[in-house]
C-alpha cells in the first residue's frame, strides 16, 4: 500500500510511519508538519554522529569538487578509497588488512560468503537462529527466520542453522563447512548477547576444522556497543569482518574485510571474481573517512558506554522491562507486542522516534546517536519512561 503523498514509491509494509522529513540535524528530525523528533534509533544504527555532522558535510563537499563515480571498483586509484582503507586498517588487527568496499550491508555479506567459498573450496555454511544478515538472496539464505525465507525459496543450499549462544551445538561445525556467519550481538534478533566465552569457543571450533569465521558487525560496528568493534569484547579476531551502516557517516557504504592472502582468491580463477560498479563510492569513502576521525577523536565508543549506563539506570530496576544489549545498542523487552507497540506510538506522538527489532516484536530498539547531549538524552528517557509507566500498574495487577 502506498501512502497518498508518495503514490509511486514502493512500500514493503502496510504501516509505514509516513511522516515527511523536512531536514535532520544532530539528534533531531524535523518534519514538514512542524514536529521535532529525537531520533533514538539513528536511522537504524547509522547516524551515530547524529545527522549532518559538519566534518562529514565538509568532507563530502571537498570530494564533490574533485570527482564522483569514475570507474567500476578497483580499476583506478581513488584517493578517498585509499585514504579510508588506510585509516580502517590502522584500527583493525593486522590480519584484517585488506578491505573490499561495497554499497550496503547485504552486499558486504554476499562478498564475505563468496570469499569463504572461494578460499576454502567448500560450500556448506553455518548460521544462527534469529540472525539477520540482509535481504539479497545469499544474505537471506543465512538469515535465521523462516517466515522471511519461505516465500523466496529455493535459497542457497547447505545452510545449517544452530541455536545462538549454545556451546554444544558448535560440534555441527565440521571440516565440510566453508564459513560460520554470526553477529556479535543479534540486533534484529532482539539485542541478544551470547554467554561469555561462546565466541571464543566458536572461534576455536572454526580454526580447528578450517572453517572461516565471518563476523557481521554491520550493526554493532563503529563504537555502537562501547568498543570500536564488538569482537574486541570477545578477545577474538574473525577471518572476515563485514561492515556498513554507521561507517559511511550517513552515506551508503559497506565493506568486507579479511587478510590480503585470503582476499587474493578473488583475483583469479576467474579474474574479477567479485565486481561492483558503485562499491566504495568516492563521496561515501570521503564521508566515512571524516566520520571515523570524529569517532576516534571524540571517543564515541566510550561515550556509548556512558549512554548505556544512563539508560540502564533509568530502566534497569523496572520489573516489567527486560533490558538487553551492550553500550548504546540496547533493547527494552516488554511483556507483550501490544504494549511495545503502544509505547512506541506514545513516544512518537511525544517527540521520540523508537522502533521494533525485526524478529522480536516485544523488543523496543534504543540506539541514539553516540554524541547525543545529556540534556536531549534525559528528555528522551523521560518521555520513554512516562510512556511505559501506565503499564506498570496494569502489569502488576
Ligand atoms: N547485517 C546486519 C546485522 C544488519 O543489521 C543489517 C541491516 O539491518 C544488514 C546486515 C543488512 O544491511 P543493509 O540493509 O545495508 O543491506
Amino acid at each position: 500500500m502506498n501512502t497518498d503523498s508518495a503514490p509511486h514509491l514502493a512500500q514493503t509494509s502496510d504501516h509505514p510511519l509516513g511522516y515527511e522529513v523536512e531536514r535532520a540535524d544532530g539528534p533531531f528530525l524535523f518534519l514538514t508538519n512542524g514536529h521535532r523528533l529525537i531520533d533514538f534509533i539513528s536511522g537504524i544504527a547509522v547516524s551515530s554522529l547524529g545527522h549532518r555532522h559538519p566534518k562529514v558535510l565538509q568532507a563530502i563537499r571537498n570530494q564533490l569538487d574533485r570527482h564522483l563515480h569514475v570507474m567500476v571498483y578497483g580499476e583506478l586509484i581513488q584517493t578517498s578509497q585509499v585514504q579510508f582503507s588506510n585509516q580502517l586498517a590502522d584500527v583493525l588487527p593486522p590480519s584484517l588488512d585488506c578491505i573490499y568496499f561495497t554499497m550496503s550491508g547485504t552486499e558486504a555479506n554476499e562478498g564475505a560468503l563468496k570469499l569463504a567459498k572461494k578460499y576454502t573450496g567448500r560450500s556448506r555454511m553455518v548460521a544462527f537462529d534469529r540472525s539477520y544478515h540482509g535481504d539479497s538472496h545469499g544474505s537471506l539464505s543465512v538469515t535465521g527466520r523462516r517466515i522471511y525465507q519461505y516465500p523466496f525459496r529455493p535459497l542457497l543450499p547447505e545452510v545449517t542453522f544452530l541455536p545462538y549462544g549454545n556451546f554444544e551445538a558448535l560440534t555441527a561445525v565440521d571440516d565440510q563447512v566453508a564459513c560460520v556467519i554470526a553477529e556479535p550481538i543479534q540486533g534484529e534478533g532482539g539485542m541478544r548477547v551470547p554467554p561469555a566465552g561462546w565466541f571464543k569457543a566458536l572461534r576455536t571450533r572454526c580454526s580447528d576444522v578450517g572453517a572461516l569465521l565471518i563476523l557481521d558487525e554491520i550493526q554493532t560496528g563503529f563504537g555502537r556497543t562501547g568498543r570500536l568493534f564488538a569482537f574486541e569484547y570477545e578477545n577474538i579476531v574473525p577471518d572476515i569482518l563485514t561492515l556498513a551502516k554507521a561507517m559511511g557517516g550517513g552515506m551508503p557504504l559497506g565493506a568486507f574485510v579479511s587478510s590480503t592472502t585470503k582476499m587474493e582468491s578473488l583475483r583469479r580463477d576467474p579474474p574479477l571474481s567479485h565486481v561492483t560498479t558503485f562499491g566504495g563510492h568516492p563521496v561515501s569513502c570521503a564521508a566515512a573517512s571524516a566520520a571515523l576521525q570524529v569517532m576516534l577523536k571524540e571517543n564515541l565508543a566510550e561515550r556509548a558506554v556512558w549512554i548505556g549506563e544512563q539508560i540502564r539506570s533509568c530502566f534497569g530496576q523496572t520489573p516489567m522491562v527486560n533490558l538487553r544489549g551492550r553500550g548504546a545498542m540496547l533493547g527494552l523487552d516488554l511483556p507483550s507486542v501490544p504494549i511495545a507497540e503502544q509505547v512506541v506510538k506514545t513516544c512518537l506522538n511525544r517527540g521520540v522516534l523508537l522502533g521494533w527489532t525485526l524478529h522480536s516484536g516485544t523488543v523496543i530498539r534504543l540506539a541514539p546517536p553516540l554524541n547525543i547531549s545529556e540534556e536531549v538524552l534525559n528528555e528522551a528517557l523521560g518521555i520513554i519512561s512516562a510512556a511505559i509507566d501506565p503499564f506498570h500498574a496494569e502489569h502488576n495487577t
